[in-house]
């Protein structure tokens, strides 16, 4: 692997995060000849699709992977590595504790198959969910602690030393980051809803997601990523994930919210290195990395 090429990591939990979350920065930085890897850690089987999506489809699975593959063509993600864990749904609900969840699977053994790729695809920037997973939801709070977890391991030779012995090298990427959105929209939001007859506390088409706890949980955005010139990409990218947009697409205040809360610019949080004190906001998640290419 040439150590020239600027290489993105995406730690991510399930087929659509990579679009509804931050398609406008993947398709600036494959613009701009960075390889953006994405892992992708659930097929995402409990995502509610309409009977006509699944009418082409085997199941929910295999649905939600095609829809993934036309997102990532859209994009131009160099490889997707797919975890294979079953989706364990919003919190509190049975699935949580599914023996094939990601939610219920041993954090040593999900640490190390991201130290694995860590090690393998060698990428100098990874990005992952905030601690809070966005909203609350289990497998994003799993891929965060994994994720952060494995960003320190993979530099350890002591670390999933098998991995080392069957080949990889230690690898120590230099910059870590968390995908967080800004909470100011979603307070104003918030207080608007019952406005509309909306309830804030039971949003979604499932009614199981409290925006009043998500707008509580607020992270420090240290990195602002524009996507101006690639926001039809990124919404090519959103629209390959079909079966989930249903909700959002019909008229009315859900989809007034969404236009709220779109913005031509996607939002993260530095883990590593540390942001002591007072900080500039970065404008890329290269800035300060050198490769051989002289970046
Ligand atoms: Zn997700």
């Amino acid at each position: 692997m040439r150590e020239d090429t600027r290489r993105l990591l995406l730690s991510l939990a399930h087929p659509d995060d990579e679009s509804f979350g931050m398609g406008g920065t993947i398709a600036r930085y494959v613009d701009e000849g960075v390889e953006v890897y994405l892992i992708c850690a659930t097929n995402g089987e409990l995502g509610a699709a309409d009977p006509e999506f699944l009418e082409k489809y085997g199941s929910v699975t295999e649905l939600r992977l095609a829809e993934l593959r036309c997102a990532a063509e859209k994009l131009g993600i160099t490889r997707i590595y797919t975890l294979g864990y079953r989706d364990s749904g919003m919190a509190g609900s049975p699935d949580n504790a599914h023996p094939d969840s990601l939610a219920a699977a041993d954090p040593d053994e999900v640490a190390g198959r991201v130290t694995e790729i860590i090690r393998e695809v060698r990428p100098q920037v990874v990005v992952t969910f905030d601690p809070f997973g966005g909203y609350g939801h289990p497998d994003h709070i799993a891929m965060h602690r994994a994720t952060v977890r494995a960003f320190h391991a993979a530099p350890d030779p002591t670390q999933y030393p098998e991995q080392i012995e069957a080949g990889l090298q230690p690898y120590r990427p230099r910059k870590l980051y968390y995908h967080t959105f800004d909470r100011r929209w979603l307070r104003f939001a918030v207080r608007v809803m019952p406005l509309l007859g909306q309830n804030p506390e039971q949003f979604g088409r499932n009614k199981d997601i409290n925006l009043r706890v998500i707008a509580a949980h607020e992270y420090p955005i240290h990195a602002r990523i524009a996507f101006d010139r690639y926001t039809e990409i990124a919404r090519q990218a959103r629209d390959c994930h079909a079966s989930q947009l249903a909700g959002f697409a019909r008229p009315g205040p859900l989809q007034w919210l969404r236009h709220l809360l779109e913005t031509n610019e996607d939002t993260f949080m530095r883990a590593y290195p540390p942001v002591n004190g007072a900080y500039e906001c970065e404008r890329d998640l290269f800035e300060g990395v050198h490769t051989d290419a002289g970046q």
